[in-house]
């Protein structure tokens, strides 16, 4: 059985004083690691005070971002080692609002990836299509390269460990989810690709994640198919409530 994975993504939101009270609110409440892992994807400047806080706790601490270079002259970036370095244990990569704003493409993804690894960090690998790709039936095709892409050249253990989030672009920020069938129907086809292109044993082990308006009303439906073994949430991230309720589910 693979266990689920709740990740809350605050994207650019919070004040550091606002991201420790979230910690202190929901470290010791979490559901244990045993059942669910707990993680919350923070900004950089609050990640050093965030680790601290949870410490000892099943919550776990987890990068947006991060480049994948260990150091150098790459002004502005954060290097998976000074990550590694403070105790972070997660990183989300290639979100697509990273892949529409920040040019990142399949390529970076997959160095990162690579580099998450080496630094013993896991990666959360972010894939989906747009509405106008779905619209022209091009979803399974666009997030089965996406995937291939973003795995090429790690080993079998290190494809069991890495951590796919299917989030749809379309429902992202806007309150439309996919349909639990809809959102599983991807997640199948992602396991069957690394499957096929991998090991059945990764395909099997692989955690998938759906993302896109995920809310404590929806996720017992989606967390009940399949193929979907957690979930990257945004918006309802945010309030430790909403956040409990969401891991509570998970378990
Ligand atoms: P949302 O964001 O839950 O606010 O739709 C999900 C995400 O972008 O990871």
């Amino acid at each position: 059985m693979r266990k689920n994975v709740i990740a809350g993504n605050w994207k650019m939101n919070k004040l550091l004083g606002e991201a420790v009270q979230f910690v202190e609110d929901t470290k010791d409440k979490v559901a244990s690691k045993e059942q669910v892992e707990s993680v919350v994807c923070a900004p950089f400047p609050f990640l050093p005070s965030l680790v601290e806080k949870a410490k000892g706790t099943d919550l776990e601490v987890a990068a947006q971002n991060m480049h994948f270079e260990d150091k150098g002259a790459f002004t502005g970036e954060v290097s998976p080692a000074m990550l590694a370095d403070i105790g972070v244990t997660y990183v989300v990569l290639g979100h697509s609002e990273r892949r529409e704003m920040f040019a990142e493409t399949d390529e970076t993804v997959n160095k990162k990836a690579h580099a998450a690894f080496q630094h013993n960090l896991t990666p959360i690998v972010c894939v989906g299509e747009t509405l106008e790709q779905r619209e022209s039936h091009q979803t399974m095709n666009i997030v089965e390269n996406q995937v291939n892409a973003a795995l090429e050249g790690l080993t079998e253990e290190q494809v069991k460990q890495t951590i796919i989030a299917y989030e749809p672009i379309w429902a992202i920020g806007t309150g439309k989810t996919a349909t639990s069938e809809e959102a599983n129907e991807v997640c199948t086809h992602i396991r069957n690709v690394v499957s096929n292109s991998v090991s059945q044993a990764a395909g099997e082990a692989l955690r998938i994640q759906y993302g896109g308006s995920v809310k404590p009303t929806n996720v017992d439906e989606l967390l009940a198919q399949s193929d979907i073994d957690g979930a990257l949430v945004g918006g309802a991230s945010l309030e430790a409530d909403s956040f409990l309720q969401l891991v509570e589910a998970g378990k």
